[in-house]
């Protein structure tokens, strides 16, 4: 550890990011919270996800929950330090049989990209910091294949035909070797309505993949 590590672990203990108990190292999570809030589903019910997804869509947690709040502690508050917890919670999530099943049998993990712009003005693309290197270390090779054209407003708020609209034509693809006959691991930070997934995993399909699997860090969707 540093010096700076250890004057910076004096002054700001690092804490557990569920409980706030004092923890060893930045970025830990207490064992008891990890068996808690790690809650891998599949979440089902949109007919229109279930035909174009067919690896399945799943969560690794709730959105509601601590590992949401580093979700929004990263993309909202900038706060940088989240990524360590969430890559403990990533982590330690694969090495649960039922998840290693479904994601490890993936040859590459694509994610939802930000528009040039926006990912400009945030500074990062908090998908990317959220599973790349968790992923690479796993054996998944990683493709930032999709672009987003439109700088689409945010899905949220706006009703089905307004949204549909909204993502007209506001995605394309590159590299298409990166995915022909892959089983494609299409990753995003939440889920809210499922639309964009459903429009990546089209264009994924139409250029030659073998199947797309959808995995969101974050979804308060019960189902
Ligand atoms: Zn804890």
């Amino acid at each position: 550890m540093s010096v700076f590590d250890t004057v910076l672990n004096f002054i700001f203990p690092p804490t557990c990011p569920a409980c706030k108990e004092s923890v060893e190292n930045r970025g830990d999570w207490c064992q008891d919270c990890l068996m808690e809030h790690i809650n891998f589903q599949r979440l089902t019910g949109d007919k229109i996800l279930e035909q174009l997804v067919i690896g399945g869509c799943y969560a690794m947690a709730k959105y509601s929950g601590p590992a949401g709040e580093l979700i929004r502690n990263l993309k909202y508050k900038k706060k940088m330090e989240s990524e360590a917890g969430i890559h403990t919670f990533l982590n330690k999530a694969l090495e649960r049989p039922s998840v290693k099943k479904v994601i490890l049998r993936c040859d590459v993990a694509v994610p939802i990209p930000l528009h040039e712009e926006k990912k400009k003005k945030r500074g990062f693309n908090q998908v990317e910091l959220i599973f790349r290197d968790v992923l690479l270390k796993q054996g998944i090779a990683w493709s930032d294949c999709l672009l987003r054209m439109a700088n689409t407003k945010p899905q949220f708020g706006l009703k089905a035909e307004e949204r549909k609209e909204n993502l007209k034509s506001a995605f394309s693809i590159r590299d298409i070797k990166s995915v022909k006959g892959k089983d494609v691991l299409l990753v995003d930070d939440i889920m809210t309505t499922g639309t964009t997934i459903a429009k990546c995993a089209s264009i994924l399909m139409q250029n030659g993949a073998n199947s797309v699997t959808a995995l969101v860090f974050a979804s308060d969707r019960e189902k």
